[in-house]
């Protein structure tokens, strides 16, 4: 199922699309999924990112070929960071690019959204803790990141953090291909199989830190053959099984 946030006649609602046609749901997709009277057209509505992360827990170099164009060893265990629930944006919307920044780059990554309170569960465990996967462009100031000696304030500016364009429930994100398209142009394709740290290792790992939230993302990494945006850029996200995120540099 394809779940998606959206707002029509100034009101936001969640809703499960199929075809062009989405179906209401009366509250929100975290527990038992009901239906309200309500049906949209997809192309009447304004999308919304598909939820609303208290945090996005971020895996870096988590690919081996982007391990090695960005100069870095394989790491030992995930490398975790954090992006605000302020970065988040939804399709369609423009990513800003920020005064004073000299280098603002794509990443293409798989993200898993948690669907309900976990802690410290075990790999075996982590697909119940997983409501579906999306589409996630980790946005990122490389000058900013190379400067810094931590990556907050290269990772975490508005804006940085489109989602979307859906929610695809019951998928196997172990095999999926992934591509990063920078103005028609493919720039980053890669599958998710070669993750050096798969999705329920990443959920156990970071469940035995923090708890997770419903509505939680954990985004999984980027593929080599990332690169700069500039102003004017359209860069799409697309992930087999979930769709396409689309987004404009302003
Ligand atoms: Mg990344």
């Amino acid at each position: 199922m394809k779940l998606l946030r959206f707002s029509s006649d100034g009101q936001v609602r969640y809703g499960a699309v199929e075809q062009r046609q989405i179906r209401e749901l009366t509250g929100d997709p975290y527990g038992t999924l009901r239906f309200g009277p309500r049906s949209f057209q997809l192309d009447d509505v304004t999308l919304l990112p598909p939820c609303e992360p208290s945090k996005i827990v971020a895996v870096g170099v988590n690919y081996r070929a982007h391990a090695q164009e960005m100069g870095h060893r394989l790491p030992g265990e995930p490398l975790l960071f954090l992006k605000p629930s302020t970065s988040v944006i939804g399709p369609g919307a423009a990513i800003h690019y920020p005064e004073g920044v000299t280098r603002l780059d794509y990443e293409a990554e798989l993200a898993v959204v948690i669907k309900k309170k976990t802690r410290s569960v075990t790999p075996a465990q982590a697909s119940e803790a997983i409501l579906g996967c999306t589409c996630l462009n980790d946005v990122t100031a490389r000058d900013l990141q190379q400067k810094d000696k931590q990556w907050t304030r290269a990772k975490s500016f508005d804006t940085f953090a489109p989602i979307g364009p859906w929610i695809v429930t019951d998928l196997d994100p172990s095999n999926l291909k992934i591509e990063g398209i920078l103005n028609g142009q493919t720039r980053q394709s890669s599958t998710t199989a070669d993750l050096i740290f798969p999705v329920p290792v990443l959920v156990s790992f970071i469940s035995s830190i923090m708890t997770l939230l419903p509505g939680d993302v954990i985004t999984t990494g980027t593929p080599s053959g990332v690169g700069p945006l500039q102003r004017g850029d359209t860069i799409e996200v697309v992930i087999e099984g979930i769709g396409r995120l689309t987004n404009m540099v302003r």
